[in-house]
């Protein structure tokens, strides 16, 4: 059990608040995207949720 991480793309502007406030590092910025690099390490917290004021980040348990 753990948590599927979904960044969508066309949504996402880098503005990288995911990577700020993630705890665990989940997030990396590539080429002015943010990419769920360690989705394996998602504690499910909804802190990224949050923050990404363009809603492109769905946390789904698996
Ligand atoms: S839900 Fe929490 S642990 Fe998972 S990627 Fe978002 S901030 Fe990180």
């Amino acid at each position: 059990m753990g948590w599927d991480v979904t960044v969508d793309l066309d949504k996402c502007t880098g503005d990288a608040e995911c990577v700020d406030v993630c705890p665990v590092e989940v997030y990396e910025i590539q080429n002015g995207k943010a990419h769920a690099v360690n989705a394996e390490e998602c504690l499910g917290c909804e802190s990224c949720v949050e923050v990404c004021e363009a809603g492109a980040i769905t946390i789904t348990e698996n």
